[in-house]
């Protein structure tokens, strides 16, 4: 005869593996706030990266200027009229958040970068979203995250620049499998000058799966611009197969 299992019973484990549930969920909150607790980078209250207030205080860029000459006012960030007559434009233009300048989000993008605090990612773009809505940029087809090597994504653990798309969350498909970092290339802060920096990303980047980029409309999206040239050197090769425009968008120039 077979042994019927009341229908008391295997409710009473699962309500007891949902109590345990919650249970293990409250311990590790406890256990984690206990030893890895969470104050805000701006004033040190607890429990958040960037409290609310201080998150109002993050500067947000009214104006938005030619990425070439730096002078002129545009838009959206487009280069100029001017800079369009002497260069060969790949990168449409490049819209800027916020100032490095600023204490907290020097400080909160050091922590992103170097802490490898990914959560950051959240509170930075809630900035970008902000800055978007007061603006007039036009919507693109597709987001490509600046991608990092290989070896520099397994030392972080993620790409900032993906978390950043992520969390922005704008609808818009992000592609990650079509422009790839394949150099290791030295960081472009250490190097001295122009023609460094572009021998250096020379042949670091390289597009598979063309097809998803061509006649589209792309933004950038990387957390600080350096020199540009990383921008230049990715919307080349993005044009190079077939990208209708190349846009940017970064939270601050470094
Ligand atoms: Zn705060
Ligand atoms: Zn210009």
């Amino acid at each position: 005869m077979r042994t019927q299992i009341p229908c008391n019973f295997l409710q009473g484990i699962l309500f007891l593996f949902m109590k345990l549930k919650t249970l293990f969920k409250k311990t590790k909150k406890i256990f984690l706030d206990l030893f890895f607790p969470i104050n805000c980078l701006g004033c040190g209250k607890f429990d958040q990266w960037i409290c609310d207030d201080c998150h109002k205080t993050f500067p947000i860029l009214t104006e938005q200027h030619c990425p070439i000459c730096e002078k002129e006012i545009t838009q959206n960030g487009e280069v100029c009229l001017n800079c369009q007559k002497y260069y060969k434009i790949n990168l449409k233009g490049v819209f800027i958040i916020s100032i490095y300048k600023d204490a907290l989000l020097k400080k909160s993008i050091h922590h992103f970068k170097y802490k490898f605090i990914e959560k950051i990612s959240e509170p930075l773009a809630l900035l970008i979203a902000q800055a978007l809505q007061n603006s007039e940029h036009p919507i693109p087809d597709l987001i490509i995250p600046v991608p990092l090597h290989k070896q520099r994504l397994r030392w972080r653990g993620f790409n900032q620049s993906e978390s950043l798309a992520r969390d922005l969350d704008l609808k818009i498909p992000i592609v990650t499998n079509s422009l790839i970092r394949k150099n290791n290339t030295i960081p472009q802060v250490k190097m001295k000058n122009r023609k460094q920096r572009l021998e250096n990303l020379n042949d670091a980047f390289c597009v598979e799966n063309p097809e998803i980029i061509k006649n589209k409309k792309i933004l950038l999206i990387d957390d600080i611009i350096t020199t540009g040239t990383t921008l230049s050197v990715c919307a080349k090769i993005l044009k190079q197969v077939g990208a209708e425009e190349v846009r940017a968008l970064v939270i601050a120039w470094e």
